[in-house]
């Protein structure tokens, strides 16, 4: 068997395409277009590549680019008063710190000031704690990338078996309560996980998000399954994820690829939830 490909780069196309006419529609309603402050502490190149697509795409959506830049040496004080500015400006939307920060600051303490109607990463305690309510709220952006993706390829998921690899607050979490609120029955497995590939071949949906590559290989796939590859690693050979992609694609029914699968869902995501943001805000639309 050879694995459907998952495209996210043409399933992210799609959403950003629909956030771009939300956008015109809060306008057109009398609306103030979002505004989505990116806020980049520093210079380490992969932030510095992400943070520019981000502000790029917001762009093209219709958004404005309220970027914020500090220098690596930025003390906490001056990152929280920033956080804090951006918190009380309504031009603000959506406020996206980009992580990691520099190790002198305290990321969760500056994550905790954003506020929760604003918190576009959904990573905020509040955010987190609607979610694991099955309350609406702002979910964090690649998890809900996954949960689009799954849904644009009609992957059923009422009462399948679902097992996630990871167990992060940005991703592995919240990706598992995203799958129990579709009545899916989950597992998570972690770095004490006893025999991983015995555990994943439970799957009809597997998502890895473990941040090593190739740990997934063909033996821990259910012929037929849906995986996920959330993990992302810069090598010679360019990028690659968390699932040894040839071997599983002979065994699995659908695969997302890497790049072009997760990664791009991950920016579609923040735009939709900035669009969210803007409209709860101006008490405008849906
Ligand atoms: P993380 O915070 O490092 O978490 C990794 C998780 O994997 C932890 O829960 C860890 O378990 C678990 N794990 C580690 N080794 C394992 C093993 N041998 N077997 C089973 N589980 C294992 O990473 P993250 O932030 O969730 O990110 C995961 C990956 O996704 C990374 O490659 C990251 O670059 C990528 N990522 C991609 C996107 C995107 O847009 N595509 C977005 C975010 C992250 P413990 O809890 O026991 O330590």
């Amino acid at each position: 068997m050879t694995a459907r490909v998952i495209d996210g780069t043409a399933v992210a196309r799609r959403v950003r395409a629909d956030v771009g006419r939300g956008v015109a529609e809060l306008v057109a309603a009398g609306g103030v277009a979002p505004g989505l402050a990116t806020v980049l502490i520093g210079e380490d190149p992969a932030s510095e590549v992400y943070v520019r697509n981000k502000r790029r795409l917001s762009v093209e959506a219709g958004m404005q680019d309220l970027h914020r830049h500090l220098p690596a040496d930025a003390d906490q004080a001056t990152v929280a008063a920033l956080v804090d500015e951006l918190a009380a400006d309504p031009a603000v939307s959506g406020i996206l710190l980009q992580l990691p920060l520099p190790e002198h600051l305290d990321s969760d303490a500056l994550i905790a000031r954003i506020p929760a109607a604003k918190d576009v990463d959904g990573l905020t305690t509040a955010n987190a704690g609607l979610l694991a309510q099955g309350r609406p709220g702002l979910r964090p952006c690649t998890p809900a990338g996954v949960m689009a993706l799954l849904d644009e390829y009609e992957v059923p998921l009422s009462g399948a078996e679902a097992v996630v690899v990871g167990r992060s607050v940005l991703v592995g979490k919240p990706m598992a309560q995203l799958l129990l609120a579709r009545n899916a029955t989950v597992t998570v497995c972690h770095s004490r996980t006893r025999d991983l590939a015995e555990v994943c071949r439970r799957a009809d949906v597997l998502v890895v998000a473990a941040g090593i590559p190739g740990l997934v290989g063909g033996d821990a796939v259910r012929p037929g399954a849906t995986v996920v590859d959330v993990g992302i690693h810069r090598g010679e050979d360019g990028l690659r994820g968390d699932v040894d992609s040839a071997a599983v694609a002979e065994v699995a029914g659908a695969l997302t690829p890497v790049p072009g699968g997760v990664g791009p869902m991950t920016i579609a995501m923040l735009l939709a939830n900035t669009l969210t943001a803007a409209r709860v805000q101006q008490g405008i639309g849906d």
